[in-house]
């Protein structure tokens, strides 16, 4: 498959060696530049032999500069400690004892679109299941367990009183979706499956909106997607029976990283809102 979400992954790998190739390239040019003086004049010897000694050291130092995981840390870890958790005793006392949300959220992997970040969820605010486009499956007790797990423990014991799943702009899973081509074939040994749990979705927006190019298909299939999870949800029945009772209700969502915008959606009573500022 040569589709876009392989490319995607190509680009994000080749982004990151064509630095550090930048790097070699830097450090080679100088040598090479430095080395061809040298040969030709040989007076230049002694100075070309010191700025060479001169330039691997600065290249060194900036090498050991480079990005410190522990480091990254231990600083977060910090200032975290000193600006949440020491300054909020009492929110953490009671965090301490146990764990009351009102929220189960499904949201993306994508390292962009941090439930917590966008809608400032605090500590005990919001039961996260992160995954490839926020995907919610069917309820199936072999190949879903880890996220029915999650839905069983938010609903039944955690008694969370709302259900988010938030699909958000460029989402490169939904564009995997979508590039997987009619024939089937995939070539990931999990991503392309695990996507098609939203199929329905991509065959919508295909039927609905041919005349609309890729990018805009794969925009619409972001909620389309979120839709389909919203309609698996049901399929679990401890959020069935607590979505008839009114104790608990699914909502849709799309976050839009582009435009700064965000789209919540209840899929029964068709209501919908739009914040951008
Ligand atoms: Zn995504």
């Amino acid at each position: 498959m040569a589709g876009t979400f392989r490319k995607c992954m190509m680009l994000c790998c080749t982004s990151k060696v064509s630095r550090e190739d930048m790097a070699t390239e830097s450090y080679e040019e100088a040598i090479a530049e430095l080395t061809k003086l040298l040969s030709a004049n040989a007076d230049l010897g002694e100075i070309a032999a010191a700025k060479i000694k001169q330039i691997t050291a600065e290249l060194q130092a900036a090498d050991s500069k480079q990005f410190d995981p522990v480091e990254r840390i231990k600083t977060g870890f910090i200032h975290f400690k000193k600006h949440n958790f020491e300054k909020n005793p009492a929110l953490y006392g009671d965090l301490a004892k146990c764990q009351s949300p009102k929220f189960l959220v499904f949201a993306c992997s994508d390292s962009r679109v941090c439930p917590s970040h966008i809608l400032n969820f605090q500590p005990g605010e919001a039961f996260m299941v992160r995954n490839i486009a926020n995907m919610v499956p069917p309820y199936d007790k072999t190949k879903y367990s880890g996220v029915g797990a999650a839905i069983e423990y938010a609903v039944l014991h955690l008694k969370v009183q709302n259900i988010v799943v938030i699909g958000h702009s460029c989402c490169g899973g939904i564009k995997g979706l979508m590039s997987i081509p009619d024939d089937g074939t995939t070539a990931s040994d999990f991503i392309e499956q695990w996507v098609q749990i939203c199929s329905p979705a991509k065959a919508k927006v295909k039927a609905d909106h041919s005349e609309l190019s890729f990018a805009e298909q794969c925009t619409n299939c972001e909620k389309e997607a979120v839709n389909v999870s919203l309609g698996n949800l049901l399929t679990y029945p401890f959020v069935g029976n607590a979505v008839a009772n009114k104790t608990l209700a699914v909502k849709g969502a799309h976050y839009d990283f582009v435009k700064g915008t965000f789209q919540l959606w209840d899929l029964e009573s068709k209501v919908s809102h739009f914040f951008s500022e």
